[in-house]
């Protein structure tokens, strides 16, 4: 089959690789329909986490058709049904899933042991992430193989485009969490740095959620005009003080809730070790590129909560805890619970309280895989979120 193939720093290919097949009994292998470029896969392309190996299948937003299924997966899963996987690979029975915990699942992340050693935590097995999360193929592929799939599926109806479905995959689920987390109350007001797919899903989540007002931060001005779409006040960072207008726009007193929607991004263009040193460098908020972190629990309102649905790797350094500790702020983050958030997600979908395909800028074949990843992470040609069709 064909599949997007890691082959090295900002070096993605389309290759052909052997078909996957049923290697345990709660495997089931799926023919994929479509599947989506990630902030999180850039994250891989420019090669800020470690343990990747060249010839790694790409992808964590996958949604097709169940083509095989292993024996003990048969009790929920048939050939024929139409899935959504999410990134997390879930047992659905240790602790922390039945807790709905799923994203720290115990179980299915193969390589626990090195993860651990490396950087004392640990996450559920990953599609297509790198090996300290299991090393599992990804779905950027004609077909996935799907491990412990009875529980690692959210099964959708046919008659729905899956441009509206895909979505619950991740940034959708993803989104609401962050929003979530911050327990929004009608008077809030909520700020979100970064509207890429994720910001974007944030935001409307925190209206959907009852947000007296939301506002948005980034520097590109076709994510800005999507958020402002979406019902939130912008911030362009390049052209203005974000924590100066924040806090003009709440009286001084700054937004209640705070999400970090942006991770590594912000903060490198090289290598883990330059994350590092940036952030060493870094001691105030006066810098080329603004720390999200720090802007974020410098204005944060006291007694307000910090959402970080961004990823980091490593080490920060320079995070002004003292600001969070006397204004008893309340950090929430972690890797998305994707299953615990996906039953009321599919609903509002097909409720049309929302539809997540709006953040779709660019569908193509998978072949064009290795320049769609090039444009997304140069935020070029207007792209926001890349859809690839492998039977395009
Ligand atoms: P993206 O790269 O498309 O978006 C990041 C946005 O942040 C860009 O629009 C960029 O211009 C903006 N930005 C950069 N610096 C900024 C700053 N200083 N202030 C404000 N905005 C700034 O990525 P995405 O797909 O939207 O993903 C965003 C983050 O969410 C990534 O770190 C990704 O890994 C993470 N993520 C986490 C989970 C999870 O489970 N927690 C799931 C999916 C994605
Ligand atoms: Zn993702
Ligand atoms: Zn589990």
């Amino acid at each position: 089959m064909k599949a997007l193939v890691w082959q090295g720093t900002t070096d993605i290919r389309c290759e052909s690789v052997p078909d996957p097949a049923i290697e345990h009994e709660r495997d089931a292998i799926i023919k994929v329909t479509s599947c989506a470029i990630c902030g999180s896969d850039l994250h891989l392309y420019d090669h800020f986490m470690p343990g990747m190996k060249a010839g790694d299948v790409m992808g964590h937003e996958s949604m097709g058709e169940v083509v095989e299924v292993g024996a003990a997966a048969r009790k929920s899963l048939k050939v024929g049904d139409r899935v959504v996987i999410p990134f997390t690979i879930i047992c659905g029975e240790c602790e922390q899933c039945r807790r709905g915990n799923f994203s720290v699942c115990e179980t299915t992340n193969r390589n626990k042991h090195l993860a651990d050693k490396a950087f004392g935590h640990t996450t559920a097995g990953l599609f297509g992430y790198t090996h300290l999360t299991g090393g599992y193929a990804g779905g950027q592929a004609e077909y996935l193989r799907v491990p412990f799939a009875d529980t690692t599926h959210i099964k959708v109806p046919e008659g729905v485009p899956d441009e509206k479905l895909l979505f619950l995959s991740d940034i959708f689920p993803t989104g609401w969490q962050a929003a979530v987390q911050c327990d929004i109350q009608p008077t809030d007001t909520v700020a979100i740095w970064g509207c890429g797919p994720v910001g974007q899903m944030t935001v409307r989540s925190a209206v959907l959620l009852g947000a007296e007002r939301v506002i948005a931060i980034d520097r590109l001005p076709e994510r800005l005009s999507m958020a402002k779409a979406g019902g939130a006040i912008t911030i362009n960072f390049e052209e203005e003080s974000v924590v100066e207008r924040l806090n003009e726009l709440t009286g001084g007193k700054g937004p209640e809730k705070c999400i970090d929607a942006v991770g590594l991004e912000a903060h490198a263009t090289g290598s883990v070790d330059s994350i590092y040193d940036r952030a060493k460098q870094a001691m105030m908020l006066e810098t080329d590129r603004p720390h999200v972190l720090r802007e974020m629990m410098y204005v944060c309102r006291p007694a307000g909560v910090l959402s970080i649905p961004g990823v980091y790797g490593g080490l920060l350094d320079k995070i002004p805890l003292g600001a969070v500790m006397n204004k008893g702020l309340t950090i929430r983050t972690g890797q998305t619970h994707v299953n615990r958030w996906t039953d009321d997600l599919l609903n509002r979908v097909l409720e049309n309280q929302i539809d997540p395909s709006f953040v779709i800028t660019h569908t193509e074949p998978l072949g064009s895989g290795p320049e769609m990843y090039k444009t997304f992470r140069d935020k070029q040609d207007g792209c926001i979120k890349v859809v690839l069709k492998p039977a395009m």
